[in-house]
């Protein structure tokens, strides 16, 4: 059996996987067309949606503006992200989190099982802190490998 990267038994902040800073995010009272221009303007691939404490209640994508213009709901950009969200018809890909003390193992075990894009890293209080995405994984395994190893074998 080949033996695992040790550096899959680092917690995810221990390493510098993925983005802990200045995280986009859409309040649920917040309209269609404030998520659209946060898209336009951090260029991100899809915003944790989030209530009045911060706490992350779903998550609202750059595939769910897609579907917005297909079901020709574009002009109905005032509905509140809080309408829009349970409006969603067909497959929605839901909101999974993670939490800072969770080993790298654990993380790509789940974005792999639910087959999800990225993780929302919440506090214990489910206030958002991080976003852990597949660019930030392929970056840190596939693209830097031998970085990664020398950094925490
Ligand atoms: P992605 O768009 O998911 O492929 O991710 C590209 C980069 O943007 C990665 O480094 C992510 O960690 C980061 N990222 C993704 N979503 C957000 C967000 N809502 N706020 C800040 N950074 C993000």
């Amino acid at each position: 059996m080949i033996p695992k990267p040790r550096f899959l038994q680092k917690r995810i902040n221990e390493v510098p996987i993925g983005t802990f800073k200045e995280i986009a995010t859409v309040q649920e009272s917040a309209s269609v067309y404030d998520a659209l221009s946060i898209f336009v303007e951090r260029r991100v691939s899809a915003l944790p949606v989030v209530n009045e404490e911060g706490k992350v209640v779903a998550l609202y994508s750059r595939f769910d503006v897609i579907n917005l213009a297909a079901q020709k709901n574009y002009n109905n950009l005032n509905m509140t992200m809080r309408e829009a969200v349970a409006s969603r018809a067909g497959w929605v890909e839901g909101v999974l989190k993670c939490y800072p003390h969770e080993t790298l193992e654990t993380i790509i075990d789940r974005i792999a099982k639910a087959e999800v894009h990225r993780l929302v890293l919440v506090d214990a209080d489910d206030v958002v802190r991080g976003i852990v995405s597949l660019s930030d994984l392929l970056q840190a395994l596939v693209l830097s490998p031998a970085g990664i190893d020398a950094l925490y074998s």
